[in-house]
């Protein structure tokens, strides 16, 4: 009997190190497909009393899929092979399509996460329904979880000691290579729907910002031979990596790595490489370090589930969280008052990115200071980031809101932080126009800002808001 293996591409859109793909590609005839899932796109409305909606994917990440899928299509076309695109929920396409193809078993990777659970789920009973069989593999995160020397259910809920443990005891596998691909079935391409179909407006277009993020494989190669080989950048990486400004203060791997366009473990072997052909230092290890976080929070997800979106967290814990829409929506659009805050959230309103600094800063001002539902501020973050990814954007915030994976206050001093970081209220003045006349010593704190005498406010300056609280002790 003809074996012909169904690939359903998810955020795994790469041909390198793609095990799925390695695995349908034994069979005698292939078809690769994506599906855009109209339940990810739209507005979701995040409930309780106050309740919000925000979009599930925004502009800027919806832009950053359809570029990568369409780069996976011109590769696979390369390869003499078509990349069917359908829109609509992808339990029922791969089921029609399984009928249709006469396909014996559909192939895909999995992830930890909730909804990817559940929509795995329904296609593996639907698949099954009809005698196709559904394989599923892990391959986003940089170790195996067959290669981690603990059960994941068994697994430390703090950082460190996984980390020790996982360094001293585990082995990253080698990146597998492209595999040559079996004829492919006949079949109509389809289109890969607009932004406007899938209900969005094109996303902003800044000039200031640090990188302008394409999606596709090919691309993040690129990003990986310009950032740690041609910049030379990885050899400072542990130094420059808390900065706020510019291309290569750090990797801007995160959207290729969460679309799948680079794995981490071809990451890793790329940095191997550098340690040995150029350097070994701690900058080297400091890369593989973050990556591991990255995983530790795909492996807690594995372990807790949906148990990360609760409001007390893993931990269960109780706090008086405020409902102040009014300040959440001052939150969101930049304009808190507090310039530090106010620039990182500009950014990401106007590029779909920011620093890992910026990150937890706007996140502790939200969680912390405001005491708004850390679970709002995730999801708009869920809206706006192009490299979102549930397990780590959950994990991350539930982390700062004392909720997660420590159980040491995370409150940031923002103003310690703006000092530190950004000395010259630099990035203050790339991200707010309204306070670049002023001196570079006053533009964390425009409140302290006298009226009189001959120090008269810029007109912009009158134009920034007030604090909406007071953060200076
Ligand atoms: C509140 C909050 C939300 C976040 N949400 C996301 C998210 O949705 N998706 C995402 O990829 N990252 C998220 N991060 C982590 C981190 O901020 C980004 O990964 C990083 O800023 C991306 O830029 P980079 O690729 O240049 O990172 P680099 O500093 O170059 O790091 C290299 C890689 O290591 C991983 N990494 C780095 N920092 C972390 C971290 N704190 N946790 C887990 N992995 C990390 C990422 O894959 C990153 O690409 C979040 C952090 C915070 C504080």
């Amino acid at each position: 009997m003809t074996e012909r293996a169904l690939i359903w591409f998810r955020r795994d859109l790469r041909l390198r190190d793609n095990r799925a793909l390695v695995e349908a590609a034994t069979a005698d005839e292939v078809l690769p497909v994506y599906v855009f899932d109209p339940t990810q796109y739209g507005t979701v409305e995040f409930g309780g009393h106050h309740s919000f909606t925000y979009q599930k994917t925004g502009p800027f990440r919806a832009q950053f899929i359809r570029e990568a899928v369409t780069c996976l299509r011109s590769e696979l076309n390369q390869l003499w092979c078509t990349l069917a695109v359908r829109t609509g929920d992808p339990a029922t396409i791969l089921s029609e399509l399984a009928e249709e193809y006469e396909i014996t078993a559909v192939y895909a990777h999995t992830y930890p996460t909730p909804e990817e659970q559940e929509v795995e789920q329904r296609v593996e009973k639907k698949l099954n329904e009809q005698g196709v069989s559904f394989e599923r593999f892990w391959g986003h995160t940089l170790y195996h979880p067959e290669e981690l020397p603990m059960e994941i259910a068994e697994m430390p809920d703090t950082y460190t000691p996984f980390r020790q443990e996982v360094e001293a005891n585990a082995v990253v596998r080698k990146p597998l290579k492209r595999p040559s691909l079996p004829p492919h079935v006949e079949i109509a391409p389809g289109k890969i729907p607009s932004l406007e179909a899938l209900g969005l407006s094109q996303p902003p277009h800044s000039d200031r910002a640090a990188v302008t993020f394409s999606g596709g494989e090919q691309a993040g190669l690129d990003r990986l031979d310009e950032y740690i080989w041609k910049a030379d950048a990885l050899k400072e990486y542990k130094e420059t990596r808390n900065g706020l400004l510019g291309r290569d203060y750090s990797s801007k791997f995160s959207p290729w790595i969460n679309h799948g366009c680079l794995s981490p473990r071809y990451i890793h072997a790329e940095v191997k490489r550098y340690e040995t052909e150029r350097i070994a230092n701690d900058s080297t290890y400091w890369l593989l370090f973050e990556l591991l976080w990255r995983d530790f929070f795909q492996f807690q997800f594995e372990k807790y589930g949906s148990k990360f979106f609760h409001r007390g967290g893993i931990r269960e814990r109780t706090i008086a969280w405020q409902e102040d829409p009014t300040a959440f929506e001052r939150w969101k659009a930049g304009k808190t008052g507090i310039p530090f805050v106010d620039a990182g959230m500009r950014e990401l309103n106007q590029t779909g990115y920011l620093s890992n600094r910026a990150r937890q800063i706007v996140a502790s001002f939200l969680a912390n200071d405001l005491r708004i539902d850390w679970r709002k501020g995730a999801a708009y973050f869920e809206e706006r980031l192009i490299d979102h990814d549930p397990a780590v954007n959950y994990g991350n915030w539930a982390y700062i809101a004392g909720v997660g994976n420590d159980s040491r206050d995370r409150a940031f001093d923002i103003l310690w932080q703006a000092d530190r970081y950004d000395p010259e209220g630099e990035y203050v003045a790339q991200w707010i126009p309204e306070l670049r006349s002023l001196p570079p010593e006053k533009r964390h704190r425009p409140w302290e800002w006298t009226t009189t005498g001959d120090d008269k406010p810029h007109a912009s300056e009158t134009d920034y808001p007030q604090p909406l609280i007071d953060i200076s002790e």
